[in-house]
């Protein structure tokens, strides 16, 4: 059987990584889930949707190898 590369599949939409973000505990999501995932559970303060570490949002960074380039900061 083949098996799944978690590296490259967000745990929020269970899908193949698109415009992938780091975070402190190395989990890897799309910036797009993980911008809206935080911005529901903001009261609660910032932690990673599948190890529940707590993060900080600042500290959020662009997956190495993605190719894409946005300014830090936007939105
Ligand atoms: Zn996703
Ligand atoms: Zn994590």
């Amino acid at each position: 059987m083949d098996q799944l590369q978690e590296d490259v599949t967000c745990s929020i939409c269970l899908d193949v990584l698109d415009d992938p973000v780091s975070i402190e505990c190395s989990h890897n999501f799309c910036q797009g889930c993980l911008v809206a995932h935080w911005h529901g559970v903001s009261a609660q303060g910032y932690q990673c949707p599948e190890c529940r570490t707590p993060c900080s949002r600042d500290k959020m960074t662009p997956d190495m190898g993605a190719g894409s380039h946005r300014p830090q900061g936007g939105d």
